[in-house]
């Protein structure tokens, strides 16, 4: 697979602790980017830039929340002294926490749409001027934004998480209005069941049953593998726009 338009571009993960953000990050900086990691593990973004970086690749790591606007906004300031101007973006962060919606849980419906939507927002309000300015100048520049095959087909118990992710593809769509004139290129990811951490924060013992099943039935796809299709669609030349994209494992299809 040919990565060749990733040397030399400045790229920042969210949600870069474990799962797609992790092999995300780990690919773009084998391809020549440098790669800014953040989420709230900071030990944990501590070893995946050592490991980066011992394989040659660059990294700084960034304690972030991506709910909080002052620690992006300090995010954002960290990494445009070190690194300059950002000209990818993979809006990656996010929590799913499935429950019945008779439950009520407001705190956990209040989590997911302060992380999978309105923490996407912050992200794309700290680094619009970067990507705005890196496409005027000519270079590549990137938005990518991880929704889910829940932004398309429903799942009982998981109506809230679904919500956030159809939020974030419609923003994806919408932007493309605003930014792609700008020569920013806006690519929404739609993955389907995918091993990572993500199920491990489910509270209902019931609900992470039924997910462990659907895993040993249907078999997930690896982070790496949408990873390399994250890093398929950022390397292709700037006019090419593979805008939206559902990935699934075959039996999930
Ligand atoms: P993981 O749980 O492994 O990764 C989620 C990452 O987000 C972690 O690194 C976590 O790190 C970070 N994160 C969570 N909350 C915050 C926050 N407030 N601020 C900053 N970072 C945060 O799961 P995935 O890799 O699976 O998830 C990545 C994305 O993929 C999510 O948006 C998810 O919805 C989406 N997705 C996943 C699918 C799957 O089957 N796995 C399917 C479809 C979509 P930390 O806790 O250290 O902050």
């Amino acid at each position: 697979m040919s990565y060749e338009n990733l040397s030399g571009r400045t790229a920042v993960v969210t949600g870069a602790a474990s799962g797609i953000g992790e092999s995300v990050a780990v690919l773009l900086a084998a391809h020549g980017a440098r790669v800014a990691l953040l989420a709230r593990r900071g030990e944990r973004l501590e070893e995946l830039a050592a490991k980066i970086r011992a394989d040659g690749g660059q990294a700084l790591a960034v304690v972030a929340d991506v709910t909080d606007d002052a620690s992006v906004r300090a995010a954002k300031e960290r990494i445009q002294e070190a690194y300059g101007s950002v000209d990818l973006v993979v809006n990656n962060a996010g929590v799913m926490l499935p429950h019945p919606i008779d439950d009520g849980r407001a705190d956990e419906w209040q989590r997911m749409l302060d992380t999978n939507v309105a923490g996407v927002l912050r992200v794309i309000r700290a680094f619009t001027a970067d990507l705005v300015g890196a496409a005027a100048e000519g270079r590549t520049a990137d938005l990518v934004n991880i929704s889910s095959v829940g932004a398309h087909i429903t799942f009982p118990n998981y109506a809230v998480y679904g919500a956030t992710k159809a939020a974030v593809t419609y923003l994806s769509q919408s932007l493309r209005g605003e930014f792609g004139p700008r020569d920013v290129r806006v690519t929404n990811i739609e993955p389907g069941l995918t091993a990572t951490e993500l199920g491990s924060h489910v509270g209902s013992a019931e609900l992470a049953g039924e997910l462990d099943g659907m895993f040993e039935g249907i078999g997930g796809l690896a982070a790496e593998e949408v990873a390399d299709v994250i890093a398929y669609v950022t390397s292709r030349a700037r006019h090419v726009n593979l805008r939206q994209i559902m990935v699934l494992p075959t039996r999930q299809a």
